[in-house]
């Protein structure tokens, strides 16, 4: 018996960060297609990126697949020596491994460490941990954009600077197509097995296409080089725009290789503040990344393990129980009229990616207006996102998208009218509804949405005084029963 520990890394601790030399085991488990609906470019990323790893490491490591990851762990045949992991990223894999006994090592990844976040929260009342606060003080903990004890620019965040409209009169941001790896073999090996597994009637999530994320280290790295080159500076003034003809606009999407640990948070950060200070980008682009690496984050991942393993079955702040339509489990835009959301759906059907923006004024939007289950919304985002890791939705989602937890992660329900979606798309021009209409055949859903939904949540909100003033609009309005009454008629979106 060998005395070298055999470290098992999850698939998302592919990089170099959780690789300290010694004796690796790699796990793929098709079983969890069956049990959790997963977007088809999801699984092929997850089984790419753990095989392309196998191949890098050669002899130093093995690929298994299995059935259960418990059987394997607890094979002798596949586990020589001590098991050995750092923590993994989630509530039910951190219970198998203390379970088995495994040596644990801290988790490893972000910014901040798991003890210095419950430094931080010991103390604050649950609706204390907002994220501006928590942002500020790891600038300052880690000097990042900092300079004599002050933030760079003279403000810690520049997100007013951040909220450019798209161009008008364009179809695009103007920018190269994004980045997209080449496929090979592996990429084919995968597709063939997906394939079958759909045979035994395995059902995916959304469409297959070519893979347009990064697997390996040596991709993630290209993806960050191509960012910098061609859309860091534009990252900033229109991180909330959305186009139809331009669905990644100046975004990275870096989240993808970062939550399979392809990429550290700080190289990102290192490479940004660099292109700042040799003057090739502006504050305002740097500055929105970083928030949203050592912030934003950050903050998710340890928000996730805070507020503990039943967080998103036990909140249901506005008692939200529509279940989520069919069509967004098909992610088939074709079933609404509603233009956004048309176009979402069939976004994130085609690519399993959608910017945040998208994300949160369109899907989450409806989802919070119409009442949709904040829990099922949650395991949807999950599985249709190639991003979606369990650790990062159950705060964005719950939290910050449906209000679900009664405050503790946003001070406020991000219920917005058809007119911020105007503002910051080209989608209500080619829409059926008209965006000002709260009344009437082409009422947009949104803008009437706001209101109704305003209304069946008002006695869970009385008490918000961010949400006086919408509550003091609702009372004025002259229409409000009319405007409930279609909204009710309407239906799901
Ligand atoms: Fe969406 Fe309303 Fe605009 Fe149509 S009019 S695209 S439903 S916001």
């Amino acid at each position: 018996m060998t005395s070298e520990p055999t470290r098992w890394l999850t698939a998302e601790q592919l990089g170099p960060t959780f690789d300290d030399g010694g004796r690796i085991l790699l796990l793929e488990n098709h079983e969890v297609f069956r049990r959790r609906p997963t977007h088809r470019q999801k699984a092929h990323l997850y089984l790419v990126a753990l095989r392309q790893r196998a191949r890098e490491l050669g002899d130093r490591g093995a690929l298994h697949r299995v059935r259960r990851y418990r059987d394997a762990l607890t094979d002798a045949a596949l586990v020589p020596g001590e098991l050995e992991v750092i923590d993994p990223p989630s509530w039910a894999a951190r219970r198998l491994v203390r379970e088995l006994g495994a040596s644990i090592l801290p988790a490893r990844g972000f910014v901040t460490g798991e003890e210095q976040f419950a430094a931080w929260a010991a103390g604050r009342k649950p609706t204390q941990l907002v994220m501006d606060r928590f942002y500020r003080e790891v600038r300052e903990r880690t000097g990042i954009l900092m300079q004599g004890g002050q933030p760079v620019g003279g403000q810690f965040s520049f997100d007013a600077d951040n909220r450019q409209p798209p161009p008008k009169g364009a179809v695009s941001l103007g920018l190269p197509d994004a980045w997209q790896p080449v496929e090979d073999d592996i990429d084919a090996a995968v597709r063939a097995d997906l394939d079958a597994l759909e045979a035994q009637g395995v059902r995916f999530l959304g469409r297959d296409g070519p893979r347009r994320f990064a697997a390996t280290r040596a991709e993630a790295l290209a993806a960050l080089d191509d960012f910098v080159a061609t859309r860091l500076g534009d990252f900033g003034p229109f991180e909330d725009a959305m186009m139809l003809g331009d669905d990644t606009m100046a975004h990275s999407r870096l989240s993808v290789p970062l939550n399979l640990g392809l990429l550290h948070p700080l190289e990102v950060v290192d490479r940004v503040v660099a292109e700042y200070e040799a003057g090739r980008a502006p504050l305002n682009s740097v500055e929105g990344i970083v928030r949203q690496l050592i912030g934003w984050r950050d903050w998710v991942w340890h928000l996730y393990w805070h507020l503990g393993p039943d967080y998103t079955r036990r909140s249901n702040a506005l008692a939200a129980h529509q279940p989520l339509p069919a069509h967004w489990w098909r992610l088939d835009g074709s079933a609404t009229d509603a233009r956004c959301l048309s176009h979402t759906l069939d976004t994130v059907g085609g690519a399993g990616w959608a910017h945040h923006i998208p994300r949160l004024m369109v899907l989450g939007n409806a989802a919070l207006q119409r009442g949709y289950d904040p829990a099922e919304l949650t395991a949807w985002f999950q599985g249709a996102f190639v991003d979606g890791t369990p650790w990062v939705m159950p705060a964005n989602v719950v939290g910050m998208s449906q209000w679900a937890d009664g405050g503790v992660v946003a001070t406020k329900p991000y219920a917005a009218g058809g007119a911020y979606i105007q503002r910051m798309s080209d989608y209500c021009g080619s829409c059926r509804f008209d965006p000002k209409k709260r009344l009437g055949e082409d009422a947009c859903p949104f803008t009437a949405g706001y209101w109704a939904f305003l209304d069946r949540v008002e006695p869970s909100i009385r008490g918000n005084h961010r949400m006086a003033q919408p509550l003091a609009g609702l009372r004025r309005l002259a229409d409000r029963e009319q405007v409930v009454e279609q909204e009710r008629a309407r239906g799901p979106l």
